[in-house]
């Protein structure tokens, strides 16, 4: 791809004051009518989040946690059965226009009309947003996303990842200030898939906010910089990613052992220790109170010498498995 670089024109329903969260939910919640044989479904219980401005927010969670009811909340394509949503300071009730143009969303399904271009499509979508024709910026939004090549060739000869790459042009011609990606990179290859986070990155470098749901957690992890987790419809996590890593405060070092033993020796009691085989054992322990110097001198106690170490620190994927593991049990 090119140059990744585009401004963000000033949008005129800017309220006076610059709010310091983009998002905020309170309360929320959303209750799906019981239809046929299913029963009502709490999708959303009590959700109150706070999406500060300028973040690339997370919101992870497994499948039918509730993650699409809630961007589609904020996207207003579903109502909310309770509480209060709030899109760059303006009421999705209230002041569902202003609301509306301040969020940009690129949904999950490759939802393109064959028969247009990639042109004709950002022409359309910006119609409708009501973006005054001298505003409108096509093709410099194509050329961001790299189909200025493919302006003029109708979207049914696109491949997959073109696709992908017109949807998030497409939530874009009206400069929102916040930008929703719902599971934009499922099916994408791996080459695309960076091509779409240096752009979106280089928005959110830009100001605008990033909030991203996503099944792959190295992604949340190397992208984002405040996580929310929501499992069964209600919130179990949100904050700095580097406090929810901190969480978990515990280190894993595998080290192999210059011979073999048969248990663990006692001058590593400190620790939690696992024999893998013979010259391999795992050691864990809570870096806010020991260090990897404190194992190699246990070890060295022991009269063991060591011929390699890997360290491990806690993933996002263990902090995820820990949290919504101990809410499984909470069937809504
Ligand atoms: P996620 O996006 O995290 O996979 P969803 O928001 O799609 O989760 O779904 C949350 C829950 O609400 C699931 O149990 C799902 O089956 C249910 N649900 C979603 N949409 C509807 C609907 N239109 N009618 C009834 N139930 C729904």
């Amino acid at each position: 791809m090119e140059t990744l670089i585009m401004t963000l024109p000033r949008r005129p329903n800017t309220p006076e004051t610059v709010p310091e969260n983009a998002v905020e939910t309170r309360d929320l919640c959303k209750t799906y009518a019981a239809e046929g044989k299913d029963q009502a479904k709490k999708a959303l219980i009590d959700v109150t989040i706070d999406i500060p401005r300028g973040s690339f927010f997370g919101l992870l969670g497994p499948n039918g946690a509730g993650k699409s009811t809630l961007i589609n909340i904020l996207a207003g394509l579903t109502n909310r059965t309770s509480g209060d949503v709030r899109i760059w300071g303006f009421d999705i009730e209230r002041d569902m226009r202003a609301a509306r143009r301040a969020i940009g969303v690129v949904p999950q399904e490759l939802n393109i009309d064959p028969f247009f271009t990639p042109r004709e499509t950002l022409e359309l979508q910006a119609g409708l947003y009501g973006v005054p024709k001298r505003e409108r910026r096509s093709d410099e939004i194509l050329k961001a996303v790299g189909l200025t090549d493919q302006a003029a060739v109708y979207a049914r000869r696109l491949s997959g990842g073109m696709r992908r790459r017109l949807l998030v042009a497409k939530a874009m011609v009206h400069s929102p200030k916040v930008l929703v990606l719902d599971e934009p990179t499922a099916g994408v290859d791996v080459e695309l898939r960076r091509h779409l986070w240096d752009y979106v990155r280089e928005l959110n470098a830009q100001g605008a906010t990033v909030l991203l749901t996503t099944h792959y957690l190295k992604e949340a992890e190397e992208l984002c910089d405040t996580i929310a987790i929501i499992n069964h419809g209600r919130l179990i996590a949100c904050e700095s990613k580097k406090a929810l890593l901190g969480r978990l405060d515990t280190k894993e070092m595998i080290l192999t052992l210059d011979r073999d033993i048969e248990m663990p020796p006692p001058q590593l009691a400190a620790f939690t220790t696992v024999l893998k085989s013979s010259r391999r054992i795992a050691v864990s322990y809570p870096p806010s109170r020991f260090n990897s110097g404190d194992v190699l001198a246990a070890l060295s106690d022991a009269g063991l010498g060591i011929n390699d170490v890997v360290t491990r620190e806690a993933e996002l994927e263990d902090i995820f498995l820990n949290l919504t593991r101990s809410t499984d049990g909470e069937k809504t």
